[in-house]
């Protein structure tokens, strides 16, 4: 087996950058807003405190970089939650195996609902979510259901528990399209404190599942920190770029994905170690945008209807909304109200009409898929 990100990761010292971070100066900054291609080093100076007298220069170059690669659209995509079975223990999340909830997962019928509820509400581009439960939502249960969702849908992403390789390629054949796989935290120790039991403890093998899909040949991997989780999100959002920069040389056939999750409110769940305000979460979209201008920046409906419709103008790509994060939660009209079963509670629990509209409203095009089988994806047909 090739050599994988946690190599490099090894040689990334986190004192050290974080005081790197913290002495970066307004002349830093403005030499990373000239620059024709910025370096992680000029990241690192739109990402620390120095730069958050520069927002204004930042939103510019990042809506002006954000037109010239993607026009005036943005990619709608929704969440279709097949289980909240889950394995682990993670002290964030509702779905952790230690909280007491009613647990379900999806049959057949139930999903064809699902899918039928959210081809009236408009999706082409759909994304999977399960908890992370190796022998009730593995292998054997994609292979039963992903062709017939994948037939219904143009596009089809994961967010699951990591796999082989080999398992990878195998979902490929069967219409996979993108997986997002978030590393949480890039800081050991604070990534040992919030996972307490099963198979997610394992770190490294969480940190190289973006070269395991990357060597299978998945279209798109998405990455991401769950900023809160460890007391530095400057941080761990410059060690988020060093794996952007590193997929991108390393599997450069591949398209990737930022989101930007902060930490919300869960049964059971924790109070954020750092927080980071509304100025700062847009400082480090326009220095993502900056940093990477044709990567897909993404928002969920994490933020509020107001956040996001002042933001996504300016540098996101990428949208869901409409979400309902608990299995079931589009067919079943009982599941208006937040349940027990929700993973989190959704902010922004607008309509993906009204969502659409505001930003039609803002000059901008809803598109409602993010890739047509004909363009040159083959799609298993069962
Ligand atoms: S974050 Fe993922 S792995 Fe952890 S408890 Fe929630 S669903 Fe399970």
């Amino acid at each position: 087996m090739s050599g994988d990100f946690s190599q490099h990761w090894r040689q990334l010292d986190w004192d050290h950058l974080t005081l790197s971070i913290y002495s970066k100066t307004a002349a830093d900054v403005e030499r990373a807003l000239s620059a024709k291609k910025l370096s992680l080093n000029d990241f690192m100076a739109l990402l620390s405190p120095a730069a958050l007298d520069y927002l204004e220069p930042m939103a510019q170059r990042a809506q002006q970089l954000t037109r010239q690669r993607f026009g005036n659209t943005v990619s709608f995509y929704a969440p279709l939650y097949l289980s909240n079975l889950c394995a682990n223990d993670c002290t964030y999340c509702g779905f952790s195996m230690s909280n007491h909830l009613k647990r379900k997962t999806l049959d057949q019928e139930e999903i064809k609902q699902e899918c039928q509820a959210l081809k009236k509400m408009g999706y082409e581009h759909i994304l999977l979510v399960t908890g992370e439960h190796q022998t009730k939502v593995g292998m054997d249960y994609f292979r039963q259901h992903l062709p017939a969702i994948r037939t219904q849908f143009s596009s089809m992403m994961m967010e699951v528990q990591p796999l082989a390789e080999e398992e990878y390629r195998e979902l490929r054949t069967l219409g996979l399209d993108a997986v997002m796989v978030y590393q949480e935290t890039y800081h050991a120790p604070t990534y040992e404190r919030h996972h307490l039991k099963g198979k997610k403890q394992d770190f490294f093998w969480r940190l190289a599942t973006p070269d395991r899909l990357g060597r299978a040949g998945i279209d798109k991997i998405g990455i991401g920190a769950l900023i809160g989780l460890s007391r530095e999100w400057r941080t761990d959002c410059y060690f988020l770029a060093e794996h952007l920069a590193y997929l991108q040389q390393t599997y450069w056939q591949t398209r990737y994905s930022i989101s930007f999750p902060r930490l919300r409110p869960c049964a059971g769940g924790i109070e954020p170690e750092s927080l980071m305000d509304d100025a700062q979460l847009v400082q480090l979209i326009c220095a993502f945008r900056l940093f990477a201008p044709d990567v897909e920046l993404s928002l969920s409906t994490r933020e509020s209807p107001f956040f996001r419709d002042s933001v996504v103008p300016l540098a996101i790509n990428s949208v869901s909304a409409g979400s309902k994060t608990q299995p079931g939660g589009y067919a079943n009209s009982h599941a208006d109200k937040p349940t027990e079963l929700e993973q989190f509670a959704p902010h922004d629990n607008r309509s993906p009409q009204q969502v659409a509209l505001a930003l039609e409203q803002a000059g901008l095009q809803p598109v409602w898929k993010d890739w047509d089988s004909h363009l040159g994806r083959s799609v298993h047909r069962p």
